[in-house]
């Protein structure tokens, strides 16, 4: 047991080992990296550090499962049922999984609970739902022949998720994976792998076969790596910064081709017209930054006001901003908790700097709260220029950057010039506008007078740098199958 901020912040930890073949193993180096609970900067414990042997070992046993095993055999109605079962299990572990993934990543135990961990569960239910659903075609080719498709499994799966919603992350990227029929290797993020590890003690109790789903924790340079350029796995999917999704693909297209899905970065434009609801689009902007400690790769961290709304809108953001309650992520009324390690401390504290170096205007927060721990001071910038630092790259963190617009032609190029193009949120009341507008911006997903508005059944994922490939719903899963024509001469 772990004591963390709080003495009823108790959490029960689980496996610390990699998880080869279903079986809790050590690193062959033997090497091991601690975890650290951002809220106090301590130690909560270590865990084994996968290196590119250790990939090596768990690409063999996916190979074997994939090749092999029951898995290859088994109906496609039974793998939607582990699925299922794997659903049950952690829902019955709901709890227990929240205090974790609070301990380990700093987030709000109220959001864990309510937010991640419902999601989480309804992703496995979905895509288990979908197992048995993944049909092919008949085609009417010209001659005397049969032609039809088949959506096969794509085979062994490398997956490497990120820190900032563990769970889910995991939950994206196996849900579909194993609905299709494929085999992973999965590896955690360095600052979180305690979470993942305790689902993969509820993926062997429910009954999934040997090799069919491989943890490892470690280190992007070294693990992360070892999976892009490993040449027996098929496809790598990739959740993380841009800079990184670059090595992946190039890692890829040097070793052998695998497939790439990559969910990058974003500088998401939220756009608000002066005829929006007011209140809504008050309350929808704080929540599309802030929410999360800001770490979140659609925040809507480039908010475009119209200008005869812009002081009004800037004078109520900053007091909804001075309202929020940062502190122990455990306790009940916490809104904010700390970011999830000192490197991201740092980084947003350098744009912080940058922004004031800048010329732009701090109107409240911009330290460091408390005097442990990774915590940030909820923060707005006011007059903010499109060519400035906090507007153009990715901050991660508490900082919302508000930037002023009077013409609507000339808003629309604005709101593209960025490398990215993963979301963007438009507030207003006239309805032609709000789809015009829609149609303009160059982004996967856009939100119409709401915000982080995600469901399952919705794809997700980035124009421009911000990706390829989509997850979530039927179009995620088509990112798991290859399809194979059979044409039979009659
Ligand atoms: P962040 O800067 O938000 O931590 P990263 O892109 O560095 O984002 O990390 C996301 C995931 O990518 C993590 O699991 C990390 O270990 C992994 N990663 C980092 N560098 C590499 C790399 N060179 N190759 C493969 N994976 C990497």
């Amino acid at each position: 047991m772990v004591t963390a901020t709080r003495p009823e912040a108790k959490v029960k930890l689980g496996p610390t080992k990699l998880l080869i073949n279903n079986q809790w193993v050590e690193s062959v180096s033997g090497k091991r990296f601690e975890t650290i609970n951002p809220a106090t900067g301590e130690v909560i414990c270590d865990v084994a550090e996968a290196d590119a042997a250790d990939v090596d070992r768990a690409v063999e046993a996916a190979r074997n499962a994939f090749n092999h095993s029951d898995w290859r055999k088994m109906s496609a109605r039974k793998r939607g049922e582990l699925l299922y079962k794997l659903a049950d299990l952690i829902e019955e572990n709901k709890e227990e999984l929240a205090r974790l993934e609070t301990l380990d990543n700093g987030k709000p135990l109220t959001e864990s609970l309510n937010m991640d961990l419902p999601f989480v569960i309804e992703t496995y239910r979905y895509y288990a739902g979908w197992a048995d659903k993944i049909q092919g075609k008949t085609i009417p080719i010209s001659g005397s022949y049969f032609c039809y498709t088949r959506h096969e499994p794509v085979g062994v799966v490398g997956q490497i998720i990120p820190w900032n919603f563990p769970l889910l992350m995991q939950a994206w990227k196996l849900a579909p994976a194993l609905a299709a029929g494929n085999t992973v290797v999965m590896k955690t993020a360095e600052q979180t792998p305690l979470s993942a590890f305790r689902v993969g003690e509820l993926i062997v109790e429910a009954g999934f076969p040997p090799g069919v789903v491989n943890l490892l924790s470690g280190y992007g340079p070294t693990a992360g790596a070892a999976i892009a350029r490993h040449p027996n796995i098929d496809k790598v999917a990739f959740t993380g910064s841009t800079e990184v999704g670059h090595l992946i693909m190039e890692a890829a297209a040097k070793s052998n081709l695998k497939r790439v899905t990559l969910e990058l970065g974003g500088k998401s434009p939220n756009i608000v017209f002066a005829d929006a609801n007011f209140d809504a689009a008050i309350e929808g902007s704080h929540q599309a930054l802030f929410f999360n400690q800001g770490q979140c790769c659609n925040a809507g961290s480039r908010l475009f006001v119209e200008e005869k709304c812009y002081d009004e809108f800037v004078e109520r953001s900053v007091e909804r901003a001075k309202q929020r309650k940062v502190g122990d992520p455990f306790a009940s009324d916490t809104k904010q908790g700390p970011q999830v390690d000192r490197e991201q401390f740092d980084k947003v504290m350098g744009y912080i700097e940058s922004g004031m170096r800048q010329g732009a205007k701090m109107l409240c927060g911009g330290h460091r709260f408390g005097d442990r721990g990774y915590f940030i001071e909820p923060t707005v910038f006011a007059d903010v220029r499109d060519d400035m630092d906090i507007a153009r790259e990715e901050i991660f963190g508490p900082v919302m950057s508000i930037i002023k617009f009077k013409d609507i032609d000339e808003l629309v190029e604005r709101a593209n010039d960025t490398i990215y193009g993963l979301a963007a949120g438009v507030w207003t009341q006239d309805i032609s506008k709000a789809h015009a507008i829609a149609h303009s911006l160059r982004a996967g997903t856009v939100w119409v007078n709401c915000y982080h508005a995600f469901d399952i059944a919705a794809p997700f994922g980035g124009f421009k740098q911000s990706g390829m490939g989509r997850e979530l719903g039927e179009y995620g899963l088509q990112q798991y199958t290859e399809v194979k024509t059979v044409t039979v001469k009659l």
